[in-house]
């Protein structure tokens, strides 16, 4: 543990309440990044972009496993607490809200949010429970921590437009803000799961960007959708990745779309190599 740490972590909901409730006593305002831990320079991201839109931020650390199927890798998800506790306070967050699952989810649990709209097929055709787990704790812990404001990332984005209707649906009072995704060197979204990537993997890794970038482009500069999203599947799939998908959608609603006449365009991908999975998604640029 870092000794000149000045973060302060909490294990209880009462506790997060109490300290939360004093910032807003005082008329501050408060923000949340929530996190599943093993923080990278994206969570940092969200963290210092969380300081220019509340006076406090609180970060929460919680491997919510209702959002991993039984098949996924909840046992070996990095786990990290004392250096993501270092990176937090150094980005200038103040709270750590740091729950175990029985917290969360208490004797007789049983509710959970159901979903339709921007949860419709992409991640949920192969990760069928993914999103209610992921909507239902999201939803817990806005209602715990009632911030002003709440940041997520647009590496997740399928996610964040989830996250954006659940919050409008059921008038949470708490504003929403997308964080743009932040990238290694080579274009890699950085993720938790990078971790996993043996040498050749990680060498490879790049090529999901570049597609999504050639795509975007091309149909940036009129190709037809289909021809742009056809080429980058080819690219994946030629550079060793079994894609799950490869998509065109309507960047809002996420629903399916041919052409940029239709609305803002969203190419969104998922691809394993070896036992990991990785996620990217990219704006056609205007
Ligand atoms: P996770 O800990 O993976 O659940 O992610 C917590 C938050 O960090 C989510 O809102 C993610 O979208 C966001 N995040 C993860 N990776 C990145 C990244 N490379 N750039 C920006 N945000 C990210």
């Amino acid at each position: 543990m870092s000794s000149t740490r000045t973060i302060r972590s909490v294990h209880t909901v009462a506790d997060l309440r109490a300290q939360v409730g004093r910032w807003r006593a005082g008329g501050e305002s408060v923000a949340l990044v929530p996190t599943m831990g093993a923080l990278h320079a994206g969570h940092v991201a969200l963290m210092e972009a969380a300081r220019g839109e509340a006076d406090h931020v609180v970060v929460s650390i919680f491997v919510n496993p209702t959002q991993f199927a039984p098949t996924e890798d909840l046992s070996r998800y990095p786990r990290t607490l004392e250096a993501d506790l270092d990176k937090a306070d150094a980005a200038g967050t103040e709270l750590a809200f740091v729950p175990d699952a029985g917290e969360i989810y208490g004797e007789g649990f049983c509710t959970t949010i159901s979903l339709a709209g921007p949860a419709l097929g992409l991640e949920t055709d192969f990760r069928p429970t993914h999103f209610a787990g992921v909507a239902t704790v999201v939803a817990k812990l806005l209602i715990q921590t009632l911030p002003d404001v709440a940041l997520f990332g647009q590496k997740d984005y399928q996610q964040l437009q989830v996250v954006t209707r659940l919050a409008r649906d059921l008038d949470l009072p708490v504003r929403i803000v997308g964080v743009p995704t932040v990238r290694e060197a080579d274009g890699l979204a950085l993720s938790s799961r990078n971790v996993y990537l043996g040498r050749e993997e990680r060498a490879a890794a790049p090529t999901l960007y570049r597609a999504l970038s050639e795509a975007a482009a091309a149909i940036a500069a009129g190709e037809p959708i289909a021809n742009a999203v056809d080429a980058a599947r080819h690219e994946v799939i030629a550079a060793g990745f079994a894609l799950d998908y490869l998509e065109a959608r309507h960047a809002a609603t996420l629903a399916p779309i041919a052409s940029p006449a239709e609305g803002p365009v969203r190419l969104l991908l998922a691809a394993r190599i070896g036992t990991t999975r990785l996620i990217d998604n990219l704006a056609i640029p205007d």
